[in-house]
């Protein structure tokens, strides 16, 4: 029974350590080394191969190496063959950081500071208190859930918008299409944490930064389809948002003319916000491995019809 993985090779080695420690019983091959393809039950991945169904026959799990499923592939992998996205502690924390020091930046002036630091200017703003910046998150899922839940303990009034209802302790919660502009019209600060489909491409457009008190502010890391890049130019130019940090943009990376690279109220980051950790992947895959063979629903297992 063998493992494939199938992405960045570096990783890839310390995923083979990792393995052999804690799984020796468990064959572990890096793409494009297969060995005997028939032998392959698991395969982690970013990008599945071409045609799984031919060339790997015995599959029986996917694994994306990242959060989302967006670059995935699917048409190819068959219908009886789970896919499973990445949930890891490792990820977790670091979106949490990343969306932190995001909402913390805007909270307390620093695109401004910057500003006046390029003029040489000492010049003290009044400081606003957390409990009057409101920050929205879209999506209420595994990340926009533990984003919130840290943000609340700084005091910002937090709610958040997903597609079927939830319940928080301390976090409006808004559910659906019908929601979204009574959401959208008591947010400061905007976090955009969906996953990318049909219903959230380009969802971050003119309207719904209309919807948005005046002077709002935004923040993408989710993926960079989701924000149109244009309309939220002229949102910065009109004064209805004033700062936007995107850690996804549309192409990555922008090409090196494009305005928000250069634009002052803009902050671009290349897709960092939080990235797959090995040691703690690893235990969160072997886990499923786990599951799966003991015929118990794996953590992280994506509803194909759904898209995420
Ligand atoms: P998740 O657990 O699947 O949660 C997704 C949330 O979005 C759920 O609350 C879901 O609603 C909501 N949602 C999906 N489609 C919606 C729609 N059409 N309308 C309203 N709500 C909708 O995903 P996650 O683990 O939190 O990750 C979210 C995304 O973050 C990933 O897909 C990935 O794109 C991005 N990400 C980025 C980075 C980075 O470094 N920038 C790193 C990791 C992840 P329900 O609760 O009703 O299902």
């Amino acid at each position: 029974m063998t493992f494939l993985y199938k992405a960045d090779p570096a990783r890839g080695e310390q995923w083979a350590r990792l393995f052999a420690q804690k799984a020796p019983d468990l064959e572990f091959r890096v793409w494009p080394d297969v060995g005997d393809p028939a032998a392959i039950r698991y395969l982690a991945a970013w990008q599945p191969p071409e045609d799984p169904a031919r060339t790997l026959p015995n599959l029986e799990v996917v694994f994306s190496v990242g959060a989302g499923i967006d670059q995935f592939d699917l048409s190819g992998v068959p219908a009886h063959v789970p896919v499973v996205r990445m949930i890891e502690p490792g990820i977790v924390e670091g979106m949490v950081e990343y969306v932190t020091q995001a909402v913390l930046t805007i909270h307390r002036d620093l695109f401004d500071y910057g500003l006046q630091q390029q003029e040489r200017q000492w010049r003290e703003m009044p400081v606003r208190a957390a409990a009057s910046r409101r920050v929205g998150v879209l999506g209420l899922g595994v990340l926009g859930t533990a984003v919130l839940e840290r943000l609340r303990l700084f005091g910002f009034p937090c709610a958040g918008w997903s597609r079927s209802p939830r319940t928080l302790d301390g976090i409006e919660c808004y559910a659906g299409t019908e929601s979204l502009d009574a959401f959208l019209a008591r947010t400061d600060v905007l976090i955009c944490l969906l996953p990318l489909t049909d219903a959230t491409r380009g969802l971050l457009n003119a309207k719904l930064f209309a919807a948005l008190p005046e002077g709002a502010s935004i923040v993408n890391v989710g993926r960079g389809p989701q924000l149109n890049q244009d309309d939220l130019l002229a949102a910065l130019a009109s004064g209805q948002l004033q700062n936007a940090i995107l850690d996804v943009t549309d192409p990555e990376p922008l090409p090196a003319s494009h305005p928000l690279w250069t634009h002052a109220r803009v902050r671009i980051t290349p897709h960092i916000a939080s990235a797959t950790r090995p040691d703690t992947a690893v235990d969160v895959v072997l886990d499923n491995i786990r599951r799966h063979r003991a015929g118990q629903p794996m953590i992280g297992q994506i509803d194909r019809s759904r898209g995420y």
